[in-house]
């Protein structure tokens, strides 16, 4: 089992090893704060710790329910990176069901999650290189094996991109979370009719890492500039050209990043991989370098409980110790550290 409250979503999942690396899903139960926060912009802490108090157990309930099950053989919890009262929750409850059901508790990397997920839909994973994008998080990963450290290559040095997002879809009044508001328009505009920055791809830029902030702030001169003018703006050709940086970007430094390393796997995960033309875009670059593209169903993308059961799942089964329970949420965890054990 695997319980998940990094963010604004509850999860509780259910997965049964299978063996030889592959997994089977038994459960998949999550309920998201995402509404509440709609009015603010962003998620609010605050709300967000209080909506997975009251949502803990009833979204337990129905993964066990789901899974036909009384109680599992291990329960998993993320012990971050992530909001830090948020993360309590969860982990104060994985601490509190695995000490009543007298089973082993595990501490598990909320990112190596997102990475591990991939082999319920894929199968046991080839070494890869892994690109997680989600409204906090931007990463480029090498991960040789699920056992071992997950080494980070290049993250953002300031917005994540699903940040960029929300934020641009802010400037052009688009609704929270902004991401899909701007997928949608940007099918409407024309992706070349203003071209915007693409952060960090200078020749002295390091080659692994990524900025939106710049970006953003090009669609907010170009949205004042045309105010000021007095012209309209051209919100679906702006959303289109927005959303073509952000994509070219991180699948041209994704397909790079695999290419260095010479593994032939592409994994995506997170929220953000929902865009369409980052898919678009990472199926085709993918196919001319002759990568293979893995990318989870959109439901295993986004942060949910299955992540952690898969990868806390991997993790057993290469012999990890259960962790103490008086381990401690860790907010700034580093990808590197898949467990903590004490
Ligand atoms: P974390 O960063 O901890 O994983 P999160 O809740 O911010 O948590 P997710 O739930 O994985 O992340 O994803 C939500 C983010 O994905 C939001 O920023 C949202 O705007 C973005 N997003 C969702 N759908 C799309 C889309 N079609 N195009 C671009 N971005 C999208
Ligand atoms: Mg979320
Ligand atoms: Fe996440």
């Amino acid at each position: 089992m695997g319980i998940e409250s990094s963010c604004d979503e509850t999860g509780v999942g259910i997965v049964r090893w299978v063996g030889d690396g592959t997994l089977e899903l038994l459960a998949d139960a999550v309920a998201s704060s995402v509404d509440e926060h709609a009015r603010f912009g962003g998620v609010v802490p605050e709300i967000a710790s209080r909506a997975h108090l009251e949502a803990m157990v009833p979204t337990m309930r129905r993964a066990l329910d789901e899974a036909g099950i009384a109680r599992p053989d291990a329960v998993c919890a993320t012990i971050g990176p992530g909001l830090a009262g948020a993360l309590l929750v969860g982990v104060a409850a994985a601490k509190a069901y695995a000490a009543a059901w007298n089973v082993p508790f595990f501490a598990i990397n909320h990112l190596a999650g997102h990475v591990a997920v991939d082999t319920l839909e894929h199968g046991p994973m080839p070494p890869c290189v892994a690109l997680l994008v989600s409204g906090g998080h931007t990463h480029l990963l090498h991960v040789e094996d699920l056992g071992k450290p997950i080494v980070e290559l290049g993250t953002t040095v300031d917005d994540a991109a699903g940040e960029a997002f929300d934020k641009v879809a802010r400037l052009l009044g688009l609704g929270y979370p902004g991401g899909p508001e701007v997928d949608r328009l940007a099918r409407e505009g024309d992706r070349e009719a203003v071209v915007f920055p693409r952060g960090m791809t200078g020749p002295r830029d390091a080659r692994h890492d990524f900025s939106f902030s710049g970006l953003k702030t090009a669609v907010a001169r170009f949205v004042e500039a045309k105010e000021r003018a007095g012209e309209p703006v051209p919100v679906a050709d702006v959303a289109a050209g927005f959303q073509e940086a952000v994509a070219d970007v991180l699948t041209m430094k994704a397909v790079r990043a695999a290419q260095d390393l010479g593994v032939d796997t592409l994994v995506l995960g997170g929220g953000a991989t929902a865009n369409s033309r980052l898919r678009e875009l990472a199926e085709g670059r993918c196919a001319a370098a002759g990568l293979t593209l893995r990318v989870p169903r959109p439901r295993l993308c986004t942060d949910n409980g299955v992540m952690i059961a898969a990868l806390g799942a991997h993790l057993i089964a290469g012999g990890a110790q259960p962790s103490s329970l008086g381990v401690a949420t860790d907010p700034g965890l580093p990808v590197s550290v898949s467990q903590i054990t004490v």
